[in-house]
């Protein structure tokens, strides 16, 4: 059952040259307890398009076109009022980059696990509520009783479970983590995401994990939307984006990560820069980078097109990628 079916939609931040067109025309839906990898390098938009789900965009974005309907309600519609009472946390909440940033420095941690299941649930004692907490600090590997610690008593991989445990607190149907674990070393980072997993099959929460990083989607996600320059270009279930890519870009993101069954894959690195947003023009945004464009990619810009099986790719050349590959091939040996 669809839990989220965003539609065309446009944000934009008004800077002073202009729109910037961090997210331009994405269109996504989510299932129930599914989980949907974003991934593009930094400045795609994929942090823009989590927090206009959850409606937390800076003052000067604007979602400027297209629908977010979360569970039959229309998000792009609901005050702010609406949306602190009805959707943030309890319905719909978000792991940030960094947790540290998400806890206010001046209240205890336990104080703002309690201050939030109270805005939602008006029955739950404040013992209640607290004992919640020290439950999912438990679930989540921290001693119950650091929850009287101020945020910055923690450690990053601490703050950063502490905020997992404030995302879960309320089981929302959707959790979106923004690159819950770059900040944290690379053992950890492991723990912490099987935890996010193990957590989210729990409560059959339907999750986005948003990351740069090709190796982390392919182990946690069902599904990956390829983001590049404000737009989805390619979204098809795990298995296809690692082994059967159709956009150039995705092959690119491909090489640029190590793929840890594969000791002796050699990395490449995308070459060139991403684009300009604002007022990017008509033609393939990945054009300036893609070893295989030509006349119409440039004057053109590439719609979804369909692959079966809900493989969706916005290239102009995606039917004859593989016959690219191979001549590319033969030229490099
Ligand atoms: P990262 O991984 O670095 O967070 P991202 O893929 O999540 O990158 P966004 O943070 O969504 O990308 O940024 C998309 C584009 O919007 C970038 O060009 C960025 O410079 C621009 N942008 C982000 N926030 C603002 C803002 N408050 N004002 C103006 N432009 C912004």
């Amino acid at each position: 059952m669809t839990l989220l079916d965003i539609d065309g939609l446009k944000t934009y931040y008004g800077s002073d040259d202009g729109w910037v067109r961090a997210t331009d025309d994405a269109s996504l839906s989510i299932e129930r307890g599914e989980t949907v990898g974003l991934v593009g390098e930094s400045g795609s938009g994929k942090t823009t398009l989590a927090k206009s789900i959850i409606r937390l965009l800076p003052d000067n974005a604007e979602i400027v076109d297209g629908s977010i309907e979360f569970d039959g309600t229309e998000i792009t519609e609901l005050s702010d009022r609406e949306l602190r009472r009805q959707i943030r946390w309890s319905e719909i909440s978000m792991i940030p980059q960094n947790a540290m940033n998400g806890f206010d420095p001046v209240y205890t941690v336990g104080d703002q696990i309690v201050e939030v299941i109270r805005h939602h649930e008006d029955d739950t004692s404040k013992a209640e509520a607290r004992e919640r907490g020290r439950e999912l600090f438990d679930d989540l590997g921290i001693d119950p009783d650091r929850i009287d610690d101020y945020p910055h008593q923690f450690s990053g991989g601490m703050a950063q479970r502490a905020m997992i445990a404030l995302a879960l607190a309320l089981s929302p149907s959707l959790v979106l983590a923004d690159e819950p674990t770059t900040a944290l070393d690379v053992v950890i980072q492991d723990r912490i995401l099987e935890t996010i997993k193990e957590m989210q099959e729990e409560l059959n929460s339907a999750m986005i994990m948003i990351t740069h990083d090709m190796s982390v989607v392919s182990e946690t996600c069902d599904r990956i939307a390829v983001v590049y320059g404000g737009r989805i270009v390619e979204l098809a279930d795990a298995e296809t984006i690692i082994t059967n890519p159709r956009h150039p870009y995705t092959l690119g993101l491909r090489n640029a990560f190590p793929d840890i069954s594969d000791d002796d894959q050699e990395l490449i690195s995308i070459p060139g820069t991403p684009p300009e947003l604002v007022d990017p023009g008509e033609g393939c945004r990945f054009a300036p980078r893609c070893p295989f464009a030509e006349e119409e990619c440039w004057e053109v810009t590439p719609q979804p097109e369909s692959y079966g099986d809900g493989h969706q790719v916005e290239c102009h050349r995606a039917d004859e990628i593989e016959h690219l590959q191979a001549e590319a091939g033969k030229k490099e040996t």
